[in-house]
């Protein structure tokens, strides 16, 4: 703390990202990166671009990458925004879109760096608590929003993080139909890994608005690409906040590296299969250790084992070099999010965990 800070930056509570240790030989199960490298045509784009060129700006609209992404979708590229990482994307809806004095609602287990951006925007949070099931109950969000009098919009991750819990597309239906007067954000980070885009309703309902991130389906946290995917008026609020804010968010290799993998589709398929059939097989062997797993539809699961402390489990697991993700908050303290590996690291995590119960 410094006094050259100014109050509001003192005030600022940051999101903590997962640990990158710079230890090698681990078994990183703690960000939900993908085990496998991202699409060699990916590669083979971003190595063609390592040339005098990258002496000039790249494109500051980002032209090639939003038309493979409105290919992929069949939408219109006016209906595409891309940016630097899914989480900036995000920021510029909360600072585009969220702003309206009535709070924003969000799960109370979710994406934690929702409450991160409220604070930096100023957006009063209102959290509606998961089911018993740890599920996002839609009635609870429609009746919240009645009783706040109105909001300024509703976000969440579907699958929800850290649970991996799927909403189907009829829910979102529903509270889109009931929630028309404010934005509602579907962060689609893991939807690649079982579920189906919201995507498919953004024809019908201006105030939905989908984000997606590279990061986790198309492996590409390394390079940082997001998009969003919506109605040309939210597209056009999200350019209006960046052509603010930093005018050329992706450099020349994000754009080409994310229009490869995004042009890529057997590769795609073909990793985000195999990290489905892992998923599977994670979830079996832990469940024959005693945990309880929630259905997951995403690249990790969340599991909770009813004799030994959660807490306890993920420190000796770092012990034997195998990192996984433990939250201390409290409805989710005895939970563990492991991160689907390869299925070589699945089988020294699982061999760990039966070592130690
Ligand atoms: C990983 C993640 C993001 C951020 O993705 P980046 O594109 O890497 O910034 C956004 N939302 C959720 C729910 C995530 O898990």
């Amino acid at each position: 703390m410094s006094q050259l800070w100014s109050p509001f930056v003192k005030n600022l509570v940051p999101y903590v990202p997962g640990e990158q240790p710079k230890m090698t030989r681990l078994v990183k199960l703690n960000t939900n990166e993908n085990p496998y490298g991202p699409s060699p045509k990916a590669v083979a784009a971003m190595q063609a671009e390592l040339t005098d060129d990258l002496r000039l700006y790249p494109d500051p609209n980002g032209d090639k990458l939003k038309q493979s992404v409105a290919d992929y979708y069949g939408v219109k590229t006016s209906q595409v925004f891309v940016g630097n990482g899914s989480d900036e994307v995000l920021a510029h809806a909360f600072h585009g879109l969220f702003q309206h004095g009535k709070p924003l609602l969000f799960p109370d287990i979710t994406y934690s760096f929702y409450p991160v951006y409220c604070g930096l925007y100023g957006i009063e949070a209102k959290q509606i608590p998961l089911d018993e099931e740890f599920q996002i109950n839609v009635d609870d969000f429609i009746s919240a929003s009645v009783s706040a009098n109105g909001n300024s919009g509703i976000i969440f991750p579907n699958p929800n993080a850290p649970t991996g819990r799927l909403l189907p597309l009829a829910a979102i239906e529903k509270l889109l139909q009931n929630n028309t007067q404010s934005v509602v954000l579907v962060d689609e980070a893991y939807v690649d890994f079982g579920g189906e885009s919201a995507i498919a309703l953004v024809n019908k309902y201006p105030n939905l608005l989908v984000t997606q991130t590279l990061s986790k389906s198309r492996s590409l946290a390394g390079m940082r690409v997001g998009l969003a995917v919506g109605h040309e008026d939210l597209i056009e609020a999200l350019e209006r906040v960046k052509n603010s804010f930093n005018s050329y968010p992706l450099d020349r290799l994000a754009l080409v590296g994310a229009a490869a993998a995004f042009d890529d589709r057997d590769y795609f398929n073909d990793t985000c299969n195999k990290v489905i059939a892992s998923r599977e097989q994670v979830n079996a062997g832990l469940t024959e250790l005693g945990f309880d797993v929630l259905p997951s539809a995403a690249n990790f699961v969340f599991a909770r084992h009813g004799q030994k402390d959660a807490g306890e489990l993920a420190a000796a697991l770092r012990e034997q070099g195998i990192i996984v993700r433990h939250f201390k908050t409290e409805r989710i303290a005895q939970f563990l999010r492991i991160t689907i590996g390869t299925d070589e690291q699945n089988q020294i995590l699982l061999d760990a965990l039966k070592e130690m119960l």
